[in-house]
């Protein structure tokens, strides 16, 4: 897969992006993420990508004609374009996966007031990492290829995704590591037993459990196998240990 970001402050990307699991992603050839300067795209003397808005008001408007330019500059029929936007549909792990579908990601990062209108003649849609304003769409765009980057195969172990939060609408089950006791805090038998069909079923029930605390809104919609019911009527009706 191919990302390219469109962005005033394409500087802000170099260490998030060199470092730890994108970083090889990317020296392994498993993915391919490339800045673009928007502001390589100015016709201007004074390179201005920016301008007053229409109307009045607080705050400077991106150009379109600028960010036309740039977006055109890299377009192909294969590209899939989104602006990062707190007015788009919130993302979420579904939203990740769906857009593994894509040989061409192009990410524009809106900054000031956002871009102008117009803009949006080209964008296949808006995506928004929560309902809070940032200064730029630079975090987002971060946050969004490492979600979709850490998706693409060979990337982490191929099992991974399957078992982690969000996977089957339901939160990973707690994990353990050495030492065995720490503080008085003793890791689960269960785990130490080498029983492989009973840390399964531990650790399926301590998904519902954790999800059914922390995460009841991601139960609702969700399709439940027989073990999984059987599970959380265990739960329900036997008076679970939450800790
Ligand atoms: N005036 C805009 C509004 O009220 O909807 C907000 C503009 S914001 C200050 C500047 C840029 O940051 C946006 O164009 C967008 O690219 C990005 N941005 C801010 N919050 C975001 C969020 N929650 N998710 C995705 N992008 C966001």
């Amino acid at each position: 897969m191919k990302i390219d970001i469109l962005t005033l402050f394409p500087e802000m990307f170099t260490g998030v992006f060199s470092s730890s699991i994108i970083g090889r992603a990317q020296e392994q050839g498993l993915v391919n993420i490339n800045t673009i300067n928007i502001r390589d795209f100015t016709s201007d003397r004074h390179r201005q990508v920016d301008d007053y808005p229409y109307g009045g008001g607080a705050g400077m408007v991106m150009k379109v004609d600028v960010l036309a330019a740039a977006i055109k500059s890299i377009y192909s029929s294969s590209s899939h374009i989104i602006y990062l936007s707190p007015q788009g549909r919130m993302l979420n792990q579904k939203k990740c996966e769906e857009l593994l579908q894509y040989q061409h990601l192009i990410l524009l990062c809106g900054h000031y007031e956002g871009i102008d209108e117009r803009v949006m003649a080209w964008i296949d849609e808006e995506i928004s990492i929560g309902d809070y304003v940032l200064t730029g769409g630079e975090l987002p765009a971060m946050v969004l290829t490492d979600a979709i980057t850490r998706l693409l195969p060979g990337v982490i172990d191929q099992d991974s995704p399957l078992e982690e939060s969000f996977a089957n609408d339901l939160l990973e089950y707690p994990q353990y590591t050495r030492p065995q006791a720490y503080a008085g805090m003793e890791v689960p038998e269960v785990l130490l037993s080498g029983h492989h069909e009973n840390i399964r079923r531990w650790r399926k029930k301590q998904s519902l459990l954790r999800t059914l605390l922390k995460r009841p809104d991601l139960l609702l919609g969700k399709e439940y196998d027989q073990e999984e019911r059987q599970l959380l009527e265990e739960i329900l009706f036997s008076g679970e240990k939450t800790k």
